[in-house]
């Protein structure tokens, strides 16, 4: 039996483990002793596998390239050579036609690696000329990335996922680490044994709940208002470290004077606690030595989701809870490598490296080392605006690798209309997903598994995984099928590995300039920033309190609470939020295509519910049902469960039938355009009823 050291494809704590592969097929895995999961894996990190084998649980592998002329065509299986031609032709055609803004590119936070996704932005930049290119981080974290950048000056974990057992608080709001992160969620749990206290902010009675010296059930769409009333009670009762804040912060009079309204008292009726919880919920995490913040998409998901991540920052600003070991701030980032698709520049307001596309200076020398005289300063479309940009026909073409925003995005119809309205789609994939059913051309990627690369894990650790099996079909590479595209439309880029790409990648990015692939073999860790081959890379940011702002100091801010858009009301009486299934991924191409996973929980998906909603619309345990909301109408199975709170009803988004975000809103955040997909309200029906 041969093994091939990887990393899970699926969440963003970094497991590393040996694919098991027996006569070129995957047969199962062996934990090894990584940074982050020592020796441990969760169930996907176990049984999430098989699909490389193209079990056909789901959907098939696409195994050779296919196009149609026109969508009311079913597609026909073509060559390389003629897929190629008849993309570049096409795409060639719309630039010259519509402009290279017209054309929209995602990256791909999942299986693919960092230097597919760094080829992919470059295609966009150098070759289209164009900024749009966005990836799955609008969608999820994309207000920690902003809201950091403005309060600290980097939008990443500042400590390590190892850290987090060492802390003597942890403060976990909107982050349900077992069903999103479970390697993270045994961190959580042997900080508790060594004595740490654990505070919870959810509206469910989530795993970590169960385990917390202090649940705070606040109500859905209220984070805000809790914030600002955590701030004011530090303030208020003089738990802050002054000096901390003196010397190493700025905007404290205007913070002040804004949270200020929010006492507990006030926020009472807003969150639904008491104020003295909220009072010995600071008090507890002022006390502690250490203590960290980690949060989920309980925090980013909602309209005013970059206000809430700053507001957190100010927390451990205020505490001193930053710039040493087993502190700080964590926004634990969900898919497998979304935050090598956010280190790698697939935004579309930075180059690789967190560059600022606006900056000339990065501009000019990126044009230099890609050989083209000049690239594009406006900042570009988010994966959001995308249906609005192509029903208005700003938007005329779409080459989406690796996402599947026909299954992810909010409110699928306005998804669907805005691909109709779409002259070509291009869609690279290893499976025919939802959205590849929208394509004019369908391209068939390499699997995780049969590929070499580097991931980013949640806390900034690039590792390299590497190829295990080799591809069955006729199916190339990420990095390659853009390069043959870009070759075909007058851009030779001919590399020949993912070697060759992360050499150029990190020569051209001060802060991954040290982390070689050699430092990277094996089990090898290294954290960005590592400026040079002799630095061990950095666990932990800000050391010395230099926050990365322009000031060097961490800025404190607050903004007045808004509710929810989506009112509830006597038709729609009920708050759906959407989160996550611990057995499954993403869009479940991948996970929907192991038999384990597959056996463990299957369509429809299900709609937790509290007994007392649950008795209301006369619904039962595991009954079909209807949920219904402005938008549509899906079937699903009912849980009823204590767990949920009363007057909201909890969805995961991965099932074909049950699709949750057939039913979801279109609001966004206002600064980071991630949609409000925390509150969109519904209504349940029993099936009989109709
Ligand atoms: Fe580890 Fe996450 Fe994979 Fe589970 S899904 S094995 S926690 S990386």
């Amino acid at each position: 039996m041969e093994k091939h050291i990887s990393v899970c494809p699926y969440c963003g704590s970094g497991c590393k483990f040996n694919l098991l592969v027996e006569n070129d097929k995957v047969v199962g895995v062996e934990p090894l002793n990584g940074v982050t999961n020592q020796g441990e894996l969760c169930l996907k990190g176990w049984y999430g596998f098989d699909f490389i084998n193209d079990t056909k649980i789901l959907t098939p592998r696409l195994k050779q390239p296919m196009l149609r002329e026109r969508r009311d065509q079913p597609f026909r299986a073509v060559s390389w050579d003629e897929a190629i031609s008849y993309t570049a032709k096409r795409l060639s055609e719309i630039k010259a036609k519509h402009g290279p803004d017209s054309i929209m590119m995602t990256g791909s936070s999942r299986g693919t690696g960092n230097e597919s996704n760094y080829v992919a932005q470059k295609f966009a930049r150098a070759v289209i000329g164009t900024n749009n290119i966005d990836c799955c981080a609008r969608v999820c974290h994309g207000p920690s990335v902003a809201g950091l950048m403005v309060t600290l000056g980097n939008g990443a974990m500042s400590n390590s996922i190892c850290e987090i057992e060492n802390t003597d608080c942890i403060l976990c709001f909107g982050y349900n680490a077992a069903d999103s992160h479970p390697i993270v969620a045994r961190r959580i749990i042997k900080a508790k044994e060594k004595g740490a206290k654990i505070i919870v902010c959810d509206p469910r009675y989530i795993e970590t709940a169960r385990i917390a010296d202090q649940w705070l059930q606040l109500k859905n769409g209220s984070n805000m208002a809790l914030v600002n009333a955590f701030a004011n009670v530090l303030i208020n009762e003089g738990l802050y470290d002054r000096a901390y804040v003196a010397r190493n912060t700025e905007g404290f009079d205007e913070y002040k004077k804004i949270v200020a309204k929010y006492t507990p008292e006030y926020v009472e009726e807003i969150t639904g606690l008491k104020a003295s919880e909220i009072r010995e919920a600071m008090r507890t995490y002022a006390k502690a030595k250490t203590a960290t913040i980690l949060w989920g998409m309980g925090v980013t998901q909602w309209g005013q989701a970059v206000d809430v991540v700053k507001g957190l920052s100010g927390l451990a600003l205020l505490t001193g809870n930053l710039g040493k070991p087993n502190v700080g701030v964590g926004p634990v980032r969900g898919q497998n490598n979304v935050q090598g698709a956010c280190d790698m520049g697939a935004l579309p307001n930075v180059f690789p490296g967190y560059q600022p596309v606006a900056d000339a200076a990065a501009r000019d020398k990126f044009a230099k080392a890609w050989g083209v005289p000049s690239l594009p300063e406006k900042v570009g479309m988010a994966i959001t605006d995308v249906p609005h940009a192509a029903e208005e026909g700003k938007l005329k073409c779409m080459y989406i690798f690796g996402e599947d925003p026909a299954q992810t995005e909010p409110d699928l119809d306005t998804v669907r209309k805005g691909f109709e309205a779409l002259d070509f789609i291009i869609v690279q994939d290893i499976f025919m997903t939802k959205t590849a059913m929208f394509a004019d051309v369908v391209l068939p990627a390499t699997s995780w598994g049969e590929h070499d690369g580097v991931f980013s894990s949640a806390d900034r650790g690039f590792q390299r995984f590497y190829k295990a099996v080799n591809a069955k079909g006729d199916v190339k590479h990420d990095w390659e099928i853009h390069g043959l595209i870009a070759t075909a439309m007058g851009y030779p880029m001919k590399y020949t590995s993912t070697e060759e790409i992360w050499n150029e990648l990190i020569s051209l990015c001060p802060i991954y300039k040290g982390a070689t692939y050699e430092k990277l073999a094996g089990l090898g860790y290294v954290q960005w920033p590592c400026p040079d081959v002799e630095h061990p890379g950095t666990p932990w940011l800000y050391e010395g309190n230099q926050f990365q702002t322009k000031s060097g100091k961490g800025l404190l801010f607050a903004a007045e609470w808004r509710p929810p858009l989506e009112k509830v009301d006597a038709e729609y009486p009920l708050g759906l939020c959407t989160v996550r299934e611990v057995g499954h991924y993403s869009c479940r191409s991948m996970t929907g295509n192991c038999n384990a996973l597959a056996t463990l929980a299957d369509e429809p998906g299900y709609v937790t519910i509290n007994p007392k909603d649950a008795a209301e619309v006369g619904v039962k345990d595991q009954e079909l049902v209807w949920v219904q909301s402005r938008r549509g109408k899906v079937i699903a199975r009912a849980s009823v469960t204590e767990r949920t709170n009363v007057g909201a009803v909890y969805m995961t988004y991965q099932w074909w039938i049950g699709a949750c975000n057939e039913l979801t809103v279109h609001h966004v955040d206002p600064i980071s355009k991630t949609p409000e997909y925390k509150f969109s309200a519904v209504r349940l029906e029993t099936i009989a009823d109709q």
